[in-house]
């Protein structure tokens, strides 16, 4: 490897300015005593669609801004390769996100501590989301107030909306205003990470105000291509900008944030991972670590598209200049109308079997429709619902493909590779459209498109499920927590077997939550830094 031209002395380094990067640059400098550096290998975020909430449409295929991911061709999904958006771009995919404020259930966090996961239970992290927390309705038992990340209440409601949560309380999923609140089961609208209906991503929320501050360094463009090591002590890294080699040398800890895919990636890269992987490679074996890209998680989704009976839907803003142009004045003059929305605007958290304890689906409903994400929305009056099994038992693998940094990593994701989850998919299929069999929505349904009336046996299902379903976009676990061999970090999140390196970011999750992960990765991170600070 080429050696630095320049070097950069500094505290803590803290690699990836993502939902977890930021938190800990923030963080961690508040102690004035501490130099913190944070590496971003994307830009700024002055692209306005990042803050603009419906302009994820367009960031999520944007590639100045994207990693673009995609997955190696998977069987278990007719073959197809999956398409995995990632920010890349200070707030990482917080700044690209679909914005909705989603923590998933107490027993999700209660199991991470079964696992051996000593101070990860609910009652351990609650004040943790309620540090990060600035939630509109005000602070109770939950929910925090006067933190760093905004949690809104979406002002845009459409009549499709309040239809479907008409019509999924009379199917008997009972109504439920907050899902972060005492119980997730129920059906509702979601909050959203917006402050006055501007994008509030872990950049703006946390980096923004820190970076003001004369012991934070903030460097972007910097692709960081290893970790350094003396012996096993992480001492730093080495990033590339313009073709030129910079290295940062940390007195104290390098923190790897770079999210579920790079942080694993980056391991790899530096030594760290399965002795027989990095040696085929050529990559020295610093730290023989097995479970390194092992234990890979994420939602799948399978959509139930209908046809709208009235012009309600973005569909069909996005096919009427003048209806563009109304909704462009209503949000720059008020901040509110069709540009606030988030990528889904009411959920659902059901059951697939009523003896569960608690609900294993999980709905987004949706005011547009689309398919190919690079096509946009379709061209007539659409909405759709994304059902996911929301603790899928499916697990992937993430390996080298090449020792060279810039090349991507090789991923199988197995998507529906275990039959619990075909199961589930199936289960959410039939209660999603006993919703849409209610009267509130059959008064808006011209037809169900997709699956379509034509598919209605549980393999008809399942073969539709594999063939078209897509990524919600909530990889974890490559990097995962606790205290068995597979284990990466301990429950301190430093890496095993090396020192000087802690993973923070959501490839930690020893198993996924049951929700979406912008808000539970906020959360390791504000744990993360505490945990550093008490020298833990
Ligand atoms: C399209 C999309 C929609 C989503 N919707 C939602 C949602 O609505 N609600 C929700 O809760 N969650 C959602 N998520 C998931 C959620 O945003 C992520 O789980 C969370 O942001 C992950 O945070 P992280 O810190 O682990 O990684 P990231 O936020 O991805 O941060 C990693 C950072 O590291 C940087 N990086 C990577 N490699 C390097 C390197 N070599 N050198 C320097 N920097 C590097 C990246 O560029 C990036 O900025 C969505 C994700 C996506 C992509």
């Amino acid at each position: 490897m080429t050696t630095p031209s320049e070097w950069i002395e500094t505290d803590y380094l803290v690699i990836g300015a993502g939902s977890a990067g930021c938190v800990m640059t923030a963080r961690l400098s508040e102690d004035a005593q501490s130099k913190v550096t944070v590496l971003e290998a994307g830009p700024r975020d002055s692209n306005p669609w990042i803050h603009v909430p419906i302009g994820y449409g367009k960031t999520m295929v944007d590639p100045r801004i994207n990693w673009k991911f995609e997955t190696d061709p998977d069987p278990s999904i007719a073959g197809r390769k999956m398409f995995w958006p990632r920010g890349k771009v200070l707030g990482g995919s917080s700044s690209i996100n679909g914005l909705l404020y989603v923590r998933g259930q107490s027993a999700d966090y209660n199991h991470w501590a079964q696992l051996g996961n000593t101070g990860w239970s609910y009652d351990d992290v609650l004040p943790y989301f309620r540090k990060a927390e600035d939630q509109e309705n005000g602070p109770d038992d939950f929910h925090g107030e006067g933190g760093p990340l905004r949690v809104s209440n979406l002002v845009e409601r459409n009549p499709l909306c309040e239809a479907f949560i008409q019509s999924g309380v009379a199917a008997g999923i009972p109504r439920n205003d907050d899902f972060n609140g005492a119980r997730q089961e129920g059906i509702g609208y979601y909050q959203l990470t917006t402050r006055n209906a501007r994008r509030c991503s872990a950049a703006v929320g946390y980096l923004r105000p820190a970076a003001k501050r004369p012991n934070v360094r903030v460097e972007t463009d910097a692709a960081v291509h290893r970790i350094l090591f003396e012996g096993k002590r992480a001492t730093g890294a080495v990033f590339k900008r313009n073709g030129t080699f910079i290295g940062v040398r940390a007195s104290r800890e390098v923190i790897l944030s770079a999210g579920s895919i790079k942080s694993p990636h980056l391991l790899l890269l530096s030594g760290i991972g399965p002795a027989e992987q990095l040696q085929q490679y050529g990559v020295p074996v610093v730290q023989d670590s097995a479970g390194v890209g092992e234990n890979l998680q994420d939602h799948y989704g399978a959509f139930l598209s209908y046809r709208s009976r009235l012009p309600l839907t973005i569909n069909d803003i996005m096919m009427s200049p003048l209806r563009q142009v109304k909704a462009g004045l209503q949000y720059a003059l008020m901040r509110k109308g069709p540009l606030t929305i988030s990528a889904a605007q009411v959920g659902a958290f059901v059951k697939s079997h009523p003896d569960l304890d608690a609900p294993d689906i999980q709905f987004l409903f949706q005011t547009f429709s689309h398919g190919d994400f690079e096509e946009g929305l379709d061209k007539f009056s659409g909405f759709a619902n994304v059902v996911h099994p929301s603790r899928p038992e499916s697990r992937g693998t993430l390996q080298l493909k090449s020792a060279d940094p810039e090349d991507v990593p090789s991923v199988q994701a197995n998507y529906l590779s275990a039959d619990y989850d075909c199961r589930v998919i199936v289960d959410g299929f039939r209660l999603a459209r006993d919703v849409a069999r209610q009267d509130a929505m059959t008064d808006h349904i011209l037809a169900e498109i997709a699956p379509s009336a034509d598919l209605q046996s549980d393999d008809e299902l399942l073969d539709y499920a594999r063939q078209t379903g897509l990524s919600i976009a909530h990889q974890v676990g490559t990097c995962k927590m606790g205290v068995d061999p597979m284990a990466v970090v301990d429950p301190t999140l430093r890496v095993r077997g090396v020192e000087g390196l802690r993973v923070v970011d959501a490839s930690v999750m020893p198993k996924l939550v049951s929700g979406n992960t912008n808000a539970p990765t906020i959360m390791i991170a504000e744990k993360a830094a505490d945990l550093i600070k008490s020298g833990a």
